[in-house]
């Protein structure tokens, strides 16, 4: 079997900074705190992460006991508000849904995801896409509630999916952050350029291989696990 794991923001859709608005948003309301999320990268790194930074620079203190898990509760509210009006930035990024149905078509593959959001923030995200029937958010993925750390959601995903050792792990992200994550937990890495880093960070990392839009993905797989 061939598990893919996919990366969310910048790999399937981009959010257009809906996420860092909203949370922003969230820090107003609860701390009024302005622009809590400027000079904060988010990239690649986990929703418990982003918070914990906030609350160090905004307010100079780690999130007390429940308070995180409360801000991000407000957090899903906001995010789940802004990507469904017709002011939305959500785009799906090219060729996803195709990608995702092509691959998903073969016997040999499964999917899920692996990502920095938790699961409510991933099943908003997708659902607002158009792309949450691909996954079983439920009983597979990797997310940011599971853990800060990017390495132990990616292991989390892996063991979800029962993937043995007879099986393969292909994780699909934008950033270096998914290609580290990937080679801790030994799996193949694809870099995509549809995010944050370009292709030559990416091979650095240690990227097995790096496309340019989803698309190329249906190739490659069929080049790499042909039988
Ligand atoms: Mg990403």
């Amino acid at each position: 079997m061939i598990h893919y794991l996919f990366d969310i923001d910048g790999t399937l859709v981009r959010a257009g900074g809906a996420g860092a608005r909203s949370l922003a948003a969230v820090m107003m309301t609860r701390y009024g705190v302005a622009d809590a999320c400027r000079g904060i990268s988010a990239a690649g790194r986990t929703d418990p992460a982003i918070v914990h930074e906030i609350f160090e620079k905004a307010l100079g203190r780690a999130p007390a006991e429940g308070e995180s898990e409360a801000v991000i509760a407000a957090y899903l509210e906001e995010l789940d508000r802004a990507l469904g009006t017709s002011g939305s930035t959500l785009r799906v990024l090219p060729g996803a849904a195709d990608t995702l149905h092509a691959l998903a078509a073969r016997p040999e593959v499964r999917l899920a995801v692996a990502t920095g959001n938790v699961r409510g923030g991933a099943r908003i995200k997708l659902h607002h896409a158009g792309l949450a029937p691909h996954f079983d958010l439920d009983r597979t993925g990797g997310y940011g509630c599971d853990s800060a750390v990017r390495a132990v959601l990616v292991a989390r995903a892996v063991e979800r999916a029962g993937a043995g050792p007879a099986d393969t792990v292909v994780v699909v992200g934008d950033t270096v952050h998914d290609v580290n994550a990937a080679r801790a937990v030994g799996a193949v890495c694809v870099g995509i350029t549809t995010g944050s880093d370009p292709a030559e960070v990416l091979s650095a990392a240690g990227a097995d291989v790096v496309i340019d839009e989803l698309p190329a993905l249906v190739p490659w797989h069929a080049a790499r696990f042909a039988a």
